[in-house]
């Protein structure tokens, strides 16, 4: 990429890809994992402008695909079978300024959480899900800093879904 002094980079992926890959690729923001089943409809023209006031023509580089399983009972048949219902996300990062986004795919409601202070800074969509969506800085280690943002669905359900450096 350097060589080619190429903006964006896509690495596709038919096996699959470990989860050190996936975090490589991730803290690098231009450079994304592409599973093979994701290569259909892989149109970068198509992806939208960034939410940052101040960001100028950035787009979102989708990175991720973070799915919950809800079960659905009805409300006029609450004895009914419950069933089982897929919520899919998109989530990814501006490729100028970094900042991270979300959408959701069922209201189609896209957003941005922020990390600028400690105060709570949980996001959720007009779905009402029982989950929420947190931006932090994180350091691991050895001291390295890195962005990180999480799906949070209670205590013990807290998810990673994607990061950079900073
Ligand atoms: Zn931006
Ligand atoms: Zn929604």
């Amino acid at each position: 990429m350097e060589d080619v002094e190429a903006s964006h980079g896509y690495i596709v992926c038919p096996n699959g890809y470990t989860p050190a890959a996936e975090r490589r690729a991730q803290e690098s923001v231009s450079i994304r994992l592409l599973p093979l089943d994701r290569l259909e409809d892989f149109e970068p023209s198509t992806w939208p402008r960034c939410l940052a006031p101040r960001c100028r023509n950035g787009r979102i580089f989708w990175d991720g695909y973070p799915a919950l399983d809800l079960m659905l009972v009805s409300v006029d048949r609450p004895h009914s079978t419950p069933k089982r219902v897929t919520f899919v996300h998109y989530v990814g990062k501006c490729d100028r300024c970094g900042r991270f986004h979300v959408k959701c795919m069922a209201c189609h409601e896209m957003f941005s959480p922020t990390y600028e202070s400690d105060d709570d800074h949980r996001v959720t969509c007009r779905c009402q899900h029982p989950w929420f969506w947190l931006a932090s800085i994180e350091e691991d280690d050895r001291g390295g800093k890195s962005a990180e943002l999480r799906l949070i669905a209670g205590i013990d359900k807290i998810w990673t879904v994607d990061r950079r450096s900073c």
